[in-house]
């Protein structure tokens, strides 16, 4: 794979590919003819996700009508009463939701949620957005975690530039009304075999799905590009452990692909997990997460000062689909190339090719196939073995975001 392509396929491949789309399954196809062409034989798994299609969403406020979109997952129906600004989710202030219809400054996350629905709230207006970015674009979210028998308000979301609008005006009464029909939809997880010598097996994994205002060029076109280049690498090379290319669908509303596959037979022999979220930003260092144990770590930051690339090593868990490997008692380690913040944010629609430097992306994909020649060679000179502290990292955060392990409904 040369700069010139992957700069190409950078800019032709960035395209909007929410979970469960036409536009999902247009790029997971795209994958599966690159990787036949080589050739390497590919499967693909498809696996059920929530779909919903908005009906009718709209928020009026004295009169005014301010943009908004339904959370879908939640309730549906029509809410009016007063407007209460909840500041923080505190025990003293809980009664004051009591029948109100509750707005927040941020996400609508599962423990907040549980404190509205308790407190007796009529319905949730969360927030997106950067209040001193430009543009007012409102994202499309949906639950991604299970109600554990709570009760289903409307919710919705507005941009956060109207919030603060909203909260210089005080007391007000505001109508909000939430419509959209549920149905079942279909993502996919495109899966590659590199037989090597033995049986142990080595699971690669990158999602490439993006949020819906993200064309999701760093995340994560880019990782997902980075398994193709592992399988073009891979496919002439012998290695002595197998390895294997999970391009998963839908993580971005859960990590649903991953978390299909782990769940699922296919994850046996499964001895590591490489997972690739966020690599090649024009911008930013590399970061680096044994989520195995301290040897890993080790290894990871001696073997990134021997090739000279300046990185952050830590050991714990991410919020990506090497959780769900972690989850399942399969160690991992996940390679990111962290942008600051400031200069590209994920999941908004400043997600755009051009943070994206092709060179640094063929620099990275290097330095993953190099890492994955190491981990596939008979020698490698750290046991892959998961500790006690990734593990409980792993089950807290499945506990908290209350992901599918955890479905009660
Ligand atoms: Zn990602």
């Amino acid at each position: 794979m040369k700069q010139r392509e992957i700069k190409k396929m950078i800019e032709t491949l960035s395209f909007v590919r929410t979970s469960g789309s036409e536009e999902e399954e247009r790029l997971v196809r795209y994958f599966e003819k690159e990787l036949n062409a080589l050739p390497v034989k590919t499967r693909i798994v498809p696996f059920s996700v929530p779909g919903y299609r908005t009906r009718a969403a709209s928020l009026s406020v004295e009169g005014e009508e301010i943009p908004c979109r339904p959370i879908w997952g939640f309730g549906t129906g029509l809410a009016e009463g007063e407007l209460y600004y909840l500041r923080r989710a505190d025990s003293c202030v809980k009664r004051a939701c009591r029948e109100r219809i509750v707005l927040i400054d941020g996400p609508l996350r599962a423990s907040l949620y549980d404190f509205l629905a308790e407190a007796g709230a009529l319905a949730v207006i969360a927030s997106c957005g950067d209040a001193s970015a430009e543009g007012s674009a409102i994202d499309q979210r949906a639950r991604a975690f299970t109600l554990k028998g709570k009760k289903k308000l409307p919710c919705a979301m507005i941009h956060v530039k109207d919030t603060v609008r909203l909260v210089h005006r005080a007391a007000c009464r505001v109508s909000l009304r939430v419509e959209y029909d549920s149905f079942i939809a279909t993502s996919h997880n495109l899966i590659a075999e590199l037989p090597g010598e033995s049986e142990e097996r080595i699971d690669i994994c990158a999602h490439y799905d993006s949020t819906f205002l993200s064309r999701g060029s760093y995340d994560n076109l880019s990782g997902a590009l980075a398994l193709l280049y592992l399988a073009e690498h891979f496919a002439s090379r012998p290695h002595y452990r197998s390895l294997r290319l999970i391009f998963c669908g839908s993580e971005e509303v859960g990590l649903c692909g991953s978390l299909q596959y782990c769940a699922s037979d296919e994850l046996k022999g499964a001895v590591l997990n490489i997972n690739l979220d966020m690599l090649g930003s024009l911008m930013g260092a590399v970061e680096a997460i044994s989520c195995a144990d301290e040897r890993m770590e080790k290894y990871l930051s001696s073997f990134l000062k021997h090739r000279r690339i300046p990185a952050s090593v830590r050991l714990g868990i991410r919020s990506s689909d090497s959780t769900s490997f972690t989850y399942f008692g399969v160690p991992a380690v996940s390679f990111a190339r962290y942008a600051p913040e400031h200069i590209v944010r994920i999941h908004t629609p400043r997600d755009l090719p051009e943070q994206v430097g092709p060179a640094q992306l063929l620099q990275d994909m290097r330095l993953v196939a190099a890492f994955t020649e190491k981990a596939a060679a008979v020698d490698f000179p750290v046991p892959f073995v998961l500790c006690d502290k990734v593990k409980k990292e792993s089950q807290d955060h499945m506990k908290r975001c209350r992901m599918p392990p955890f479905a009660d409904e």
